[in-house]
């Protein structure tokens, strides 16, 4: 079958492919229609946390598929106590709400912030305060959340209730104190941004802003979290503690799953019948996470950041690149020829990156070897130099 022909024939328009056909993966390495093996700089978006088809990943999906495959949330299941426990322990959040996206876990994150401040302070304490320049879902409330007019065009009027302001301390505290306030949402680093971090200072204060005020704290750790930046989650980086942390992507290392996780402020916000979601903590995908959670321990994070500092002197002040910017594999290289055209003579020479808006960005498996990691580092090199 002509795997393009077929999806541009069927498949919704929506996304600008490239002119690649993946039919199996292993490991980093990711294996074209043709025969043809790419180094995998993008982890289907941060998501395969431990590459294709990880030996131990594969056995506890394929186990749970073979034992018990969805229940729904009417009845207990182990592999959702045991991740949402192990989720806790991770992070030193109480509680953990469960289902299946970035977006997902966003819009549950916002629903639990307007309940927490519709009870404490009165209904008109709805608005959320956001980031330019911030991304936080496709949902009409996530999509109003995000920062970025380019993708409000065509699909207002959105969801009423968000603010955005620059990532700066004066202009977030005005905002906070301006409006009656539910929430400040941010990443930590802005991922489709263009992979900026806010820092520590912002972050800092911006935390004793949200505690002196009561209003919450909602860090999107959706493209941030599960060992991404090194930390398990960023905001642990910062020495901050938020009041709520969603997450998604590498969370099931290639199943789809995402949490809202609730601190002390908020554990028990939301009540009985107040919020759902058929699929959350679906058995085969709760297991699939369960795995990285538990393959992510203080020993595979250090390697994390070993990976990662290879990575950051390799292509800092390299010919052809101005910038680098990131934490552990979560990295963004300003490039002085487009990144659009980087990343297609990357992919003619076996090697596939991201884009940021206007830099090449990278979100390699956490666990790519450190051979594959050089090769593919060696081939950004030639091709921003241009040879
Ligand atoms: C990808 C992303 C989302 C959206 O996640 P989906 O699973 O695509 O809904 C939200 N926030 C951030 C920071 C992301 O990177």
């Amino acid at each position: 079958m002509n795997i393009t022909k077929t999806n541009d024939e069927y498949v919704a328009d929506t996304y600008a492919r490239f002119p690649v056909e993946i039919v199996s993966g292993k490991g980093s390495i990711a294996v074209g229609s043709d025969g043809k093996e790419y180094i995998d700089l993008t982890s289907g978006i941060g998501v395969n946390s431990l590459g294709y088809c990880d030996g131990g990943w594969t056995a506890a999906v394929a186990a749970q598929a073979a034992t018990l495959q969805h229940v729904s949330n009417l009845y207990h299941t182990e592999p959702s106590a045991k991740l949402a426990k192990a989720l806790c322990e991770k992070s030193q959040m109480k509680k953990v709400f469960f289902c299946n996206s970035g977006a997902e876990a966003n819009e549950g994150a916002i629903k639990s912030a307007r309940k927490y401040a519709a009870e404490k302070k009165g209904a008109d304490f709805y608005t959320v305060i956001t980031l330019e320049n911030s991304f936080h879902g496709r949902t009409l409330a996530t999509l109003a959340a995000t920062g970025q007019e380019v993708f409000h065009k065509d699909f207002t009027p959105l969801t009423p209730g968000f603010v955005s302001v620059k990532p700066n301390f004066e202009e977030l505290e005005n905002a906070v104190k301006n409006n009656k306030t539910a929430a400040v949402m941010l990443e930590c680093i802005q991922g489709e941004g263009g992979v900026l971090p806010l820092g520590e200072d912002f972050l800092k204060k911006t935390e004793k802003l949200c505690k002196e005020e009561d209003v919450l704290l909602i860090v999107d750790e959706v493209q941030t979290g599960n060992g991404r930046t090194g930390a398990y989650f960023s905001y642990m980086n910062y020495g901050i503690s938020p009041d709520v942390v969603t997450t998604a992507k590498g969370l099931g290392g290639g199943l789809p799953i995402g949490a809202v996780l609730f601190g002390e402020k908020t554990e028990n916000v939301l009540k009985k019948g107040d919020h759902g979601s058929t699929f959350g903590a679906n058995p085969v995908c709760a297991a699939a996470a369960l795995y990285v959670v538990n393959t992510l321990d203080k020993k595979f994070l250090s390697e994390v950041k070993k990976k990662s500092d290879f990575v950051f002197s390799a292509l800092k002040n390299a010919d052809g690149i101005k910038s680098v910017s990131g934490e552990g594999l979560m990295i963004g290289i300003e490039t002085e020829r487009p990144a659009a055209e980087v990343i297609n003579e990357c992919i003619g020479r076996g090697v596939l990156c991201l884009k940021a808006k206007n830099k090449v960005r990278l979100l390699p498996p956490l666990n790519i070897p450190d051979d594959l990691l050089k090769k593919a580092v060696d081939v950004i090199k030639e091709v921003c130099k241009g040879e």
